[in-house]
Parts: structure tokens; sequence; C-alpha cells
């Protein structure tokens, strides 16, 4: 499943780095996370970073997007060739 960015975002610009995606961008007025690039950090870490190091708690589940553990590894080998 892919992860969003809520409302609550206050644009702190500690997440875009620590993605191995390069699936977060800023927004207008909150940052943005491509739901065709985020695996949840699968493939790359244990945990989605973003969530780690995110002081506001604005990082939650797209309903949009429910992927398996699966389909999020293909997701994955598929960005990084
Ligand atoms: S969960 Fe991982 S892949 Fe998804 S946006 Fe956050 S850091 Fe990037
Ligand atoms: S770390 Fe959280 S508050 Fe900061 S830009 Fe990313 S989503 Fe927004």
């Amino acid at each position: 499943m892919a992860l969003l960015i809520d409302d609550n975002c206050t644009s702190c610009d500690a997440c875009p780095s620590v993605c191995p995606n390069d699936a977060i961008s800023t927004g207008d007025p909150i940052y943005v996370i491509d739901p065709f690039k985020c695996t949840e950090c699968v493939g790359g870490h244990d945990e989605p970073q973003c969530k780690l190091v995110c002081p506001a708690d604005c990082i939650v589940p797209n309903p949009d997007y429910s992927e398996s553990p699966d389909e999020l590894m293909a997701k994955y080998e598929s960005l990084h060739g």
C-alpha cells in the first residue's frame, strides 16, 4: 500500500531525502507522495522511512492503493531496474 501525506504536514522538508524511491515532492501547500513510486519502503528498508522522520505524524496509508508485499516489491524492482 502506498502512503499519503495528510493536511497536518508542516512542509518541514524532513522526508524527501530519506525516501529510497524519490517519491516525495514539494506540493502546494503540503508535500505529496507519488503513489506510483511509494512502496512503503519495501525493497529499501524494513519500515517506512518518511514516517520515522516526520514530526507531524501526518503520513498515513493511501486507501486507493492497497497492494500486497509482493506487488510492492515488484514496484520497487520496476523503479530501480
Ligand atoms: S514509505 Fe518509503 S517509499 Fe513510501 S514515500 Fe515514504 S520513504 Fe518513500
Ligand atoms: S516530514 Fe512530515 S511534516 Fe515534514 S514535509 Fe514530510 S510529511 Fe510534511
